[in-house]
């Protein structure tokens, strides 16, 4: 799937802050499991990884997008299916050289075969606990409310997600709570309560913001629900103000390079404002979003900007991003 990536990059400590469950689960499993229940809409692996890969007349939208989630939710509704595909993404996670995983997703689409939310949670967490002994990855589980289910599906997410705390376990629990789905027309602040309640349970706190709406979005994110960290963040270069802001408190941006051409956050063409991050000194972390929908890898989107950026860059990128991780402290690792 990938050009041929520099062994500079290849080699380096990577820190992945932003995944997604869902659309990073590679076609082979996804086609794998529908074949064994007989659940394959189309007859051929090539044909179904159109289904699960934007394709490039498909650009442009985040909701055409998102548009791709739905077949891998056909299979992910019972817990040994969630387990294999997490730990498949976690595999592949290893061979591109991460060592910090953050892996995220919305428990409450997961549960149409009548699982409960814990379960899910539980289901992911399992894949993850395996992932840490056979990969040696650092990893945990941001819960996401879906922003189009409302803000009190959200709070109940959040209760959800508390009782699977991090710091409440041993092993991998849920590090962190974010928003996501369509952003147009659902603001952060309405989910405020939400975040109340994540936050006080100790969870990190992120949010979608940015991707396809203004600054006003991020502002909000930031101010009244306290995210410490927003998910791309691309209209953030629009406002000088909220530039200096999020360099001020060092709110990090996850960045996915290749998922914001795709869904027309950034322009084709158009410098990607990781660029005015890097320059007004706002912490990033390089992150692959959806490697499936998104066709990339860790390696790639690392390789993406190696040209302009320059290898210690970006070396420096994914080690600073360790800082920034919502995996409890005592549980990481120093890394190099
Ligand atoms: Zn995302």
């Amino acid at each position: 799937m990938s050009p041929t990536i520099p062994a500079s990059i290849r080699k380096l400590a990577k820190t992945e802050l932003h995944q997604h469950v869902d659309g990073s689960i590679p076609a082979a499993v996804t086609w794998r499991i529908m074949k064994r229940y007989g659940l394959n809409p189309v007859d051929s692996l090539r044909e179904m990884r159109k289904l699960l890969v934007l394709q490039p007349e498909e650009e442009g939208s985040l909701l055409s997008y998102l548009d791709k989630f739905h077949y891998p939710m056909w299979i992910t509704q019972f817990y040994e299916n969630i387990t294999q595909v997490t730990t498949a993404i976690c595999a592949e996670a290893a061979k591109n050289g991460v060592k910090t995983l953050e892996l995220r997703y919305s428990p409450i689409i997961h549960i149409y075969g009548g699982l409960t939310i814990r379960q899910s949670i539980r289901a992911v967490l399992s894949a993850l606990n395996r992932a840490e002994k056979d990969y040696g990855i650092q990893s945990g589980l941001i819960v996401i409310a879906m922003r189009h289910h409302g803000p009190h599906i959200a709070k109940i997410l959040a209760r959800g997600a508390a009782g699977d705390a991090q710091h409440l376990h041993d092993r991998c629990g849920v590090i962190g709570f974010d928003i996501a789905g369509a952003e147009k027309g659902n603001a952060p602040h309405l989910f405020h309560k939400a975040y109340e309640i994540a936050g006080q349970a100790g969870l990190g706190l992120t949010a979608h913001a940015g991707e396809a709406e203004g600054p006003a979005y991020i502002w909000e994110s930031i101010d009244t629900l306290g995210c410490t960290r927003v998910g791309h963040g691309c209209s953030a270069v629009q406002d000088k103000a909220l530039l200096k802001r999020m360099a001020k408190d060092q709110i990090l941006v996850e960045c996915a390079p290749s998922s914001n051409y795709q869904t027309g956050a950034v322009a084709r063409g158009e410098r990607h404002p990781i660029f005015t991050f890097l320059e007004y000194g706002i912490p990033v972390a390089l992150c692959t979003d959806n490697t499936t929908v998104s066709a990339t890898s860790q390696n790639r989107e690392s390789a993406l900007f190696l040209k302009e950026l320059g290898i210690d860059t970006i070396r420096e990128i994914h080690r600073a991003a360790i800082g920034h991780s919502f995996i409890e402290k005592s549980r990481r690792k120093a890394k190099s």
